[in-house]
């Protein structure tokens, strides 16, 4: 059978979906029932009525995430639908189970309009520590994420921009050590200009690249000032337009140190990835087909590539699973009221400084015993690495203490030591 056959037939057996609400605590006689439900559970209202923030106390918002979609952009299918998106966000939600023990209410919302989604999103903060927001399409999910970000005081977080530029970021950083270039200088040529592109392209700042050596394409070539004074692209874009004459993505390329590929599979030819600079770095990350395959790239040059994808079945994949579930994890543990770029930073850096220790046998096994060591083909950790968790969510829960974003101080140490545990 196939994978579209299997995947149904997963689905569908009984029962149907993958997921499900379990009670965590006893429900066997009268009594526990009467403190679960009526009347006991007046007494922990009229605390939390009281204290809002007891709500972390006596309830399961401190462990649980929305995953609020619209359905209008969903994996690359497109405009699906709220109804159709629904099989994605509980996905979303195993994902978070497994790698984090976050628990998720999935929540597809039939709604276009921004504004009535924002609404509708906020009025969901008593019920969520966090929210992620997933799959919707781009430039909307821009003006959604900032104004919730600002209406809400629990951490909103939109998967798609953000955990790319996370995951792609870390690599960044180690695939730079390994080319001896220091991140202020790398000339780098973004291939789309969409959500996840804009947002990695500002995190490569936050990181320490610089916004002048950032040249951006979309469909219509270089992102120029003139283009921007034509009024020829969205607000978004204009961020990012530059100085320069009016060209494509081959000119884009020449000489360049880094391209990064968030557009459309089979748009990058070996004479490009030839024409680009010394050590070229090349994340080609359009899913499922890269911009270049790896063996391609790899053939254009004289040994001295470095390359990543989205696709798992070559190094280095960008996986956005090495990033949310332990962002949200380390904001949840401090209670945390937002996000912030210092808690993405951190994220970034712990990746980027794991990549570069020892891996242990259980992970080289579950790759089937090839060495794997700190080098071109090894810049980011694996996903099954259980190590993730420990060093993520304790980098972002102190840096979210730093920052000001946590309701709670935590023993950073004790709380890595007991995510081992
Ligand atoms: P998006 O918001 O729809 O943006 C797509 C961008 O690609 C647009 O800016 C579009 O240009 C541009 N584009 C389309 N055709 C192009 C072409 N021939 N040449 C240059 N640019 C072109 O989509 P997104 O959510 O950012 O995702 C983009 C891609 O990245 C998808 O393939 C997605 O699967 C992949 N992705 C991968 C990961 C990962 O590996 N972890 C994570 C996120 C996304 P216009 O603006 O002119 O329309
Ligand atoms: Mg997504």
């Amino acid at each position: 059978m196939g994978l579209d056959e299997d995947s149904l037939e997963y689905h569908r057996s009984e029962p149907p979906g993958k997921i499900e609400i379990s009670t965590t605590k006893p429900t066997n006689t009268q009594r526990d029932l009467s403190l679960a439900y009526s009347p006991g559970v007046a007494a922990p209202c009229m605390e939390i009525h009281e204290d809002e923030t007891d709500a972390y106390t006596y309830t399961a918002k401190g462990n649980l995430v929305g995953v609020v979609s619209n359905g209008s952009a969903v994996l690359g299918l497109g405009d699906i639908g709220a109804q159709a998106s629904k099989p994605v966000m509980e996905g979303k939600g195993v994902l978070f189970k497994r790698f984090a023990d976050i628990d998720v209410f999935d929540i597809e919302l039939d709604e276009a309009d921004p504004h009535k989604f924002v609404e509708a999103v906020k009025m969901m903060e008593p019920t969520f520590g966090g929210v992620n927001l997933e799959d919707i399409k781009a430039p909307e999910c821009f003006t959604i994420e900032e104004r919730l970000r600002e209406e809400m005081d629990v951490p909103v977080f939109h998967d798609d921009q953000h955990g790319t530029a996370i995951i792609s970021g870390a690599a960044l950083v180690n695939a730079a050590e390994i080319a001896d270039k220091d991140l202020e200088d790398l000339k780098i040529v973004f291939s789309g200009a969409g959500a996840s592109a804009l947002s990695t392209a500002r995190f490569y700042v936050s990181l320490g690249a610089k916004r002048e050596n950032i040249q951006m394409c979309d469909s219509s070539g270089i992102i120029t000032q003139a283009r921007a004074d034509a009024g020829d692209v969205n607000e978004y874009k204009r961020e990012f337009a530059r100085d320069v004459p009016e060209g494509d993505l081959a000119d884009a390329l020449e000489g360049a140190d880094v391209f990064v590929g968030l557009s459309v599979g089979g748009i990058v030819s070996p004479e490009m990835v030839a024409s680009m600079g010394d050590n070229p770095i090349i994340f080609a990350m359009a899913n499922p087909d890269p911009e270049i395959g790896y063996q391609e790239a790899k053939d254009a040059r004289d040994d001295d590539v470095i390359m990543a994808t989205g696709r798992s079945d070559y190094p280095n994949q960008v996986n956005n699973v090495l990033g949310f579930p332990f962002i949200f994890r380390g904001a949840l543990d401090v209670r945390a009221t937002e996000i912030n770029e210092a808690m993405k930073v951190a994220a970034a850096e712990a990746l980027a400084d794991l990549a570069r220790q020892d891996v242990p046998d259980a992970v080289v096994k579950a790759y089937g015993d090839e060495a794997i060591q700190f080098g071109p083909d090894y810049i980011i950790p694996k996903p099954v690495d259980p190590r993730v968790l420990f060093r993520v969510a304790p980098a972002v829960a102190q840096a979210a203490m730093d920052s000001g974003a946590a309701r709670t101080e935590i023993d950073v140490e004790a709380y890595e030591e007991q995510l081992e545990a």
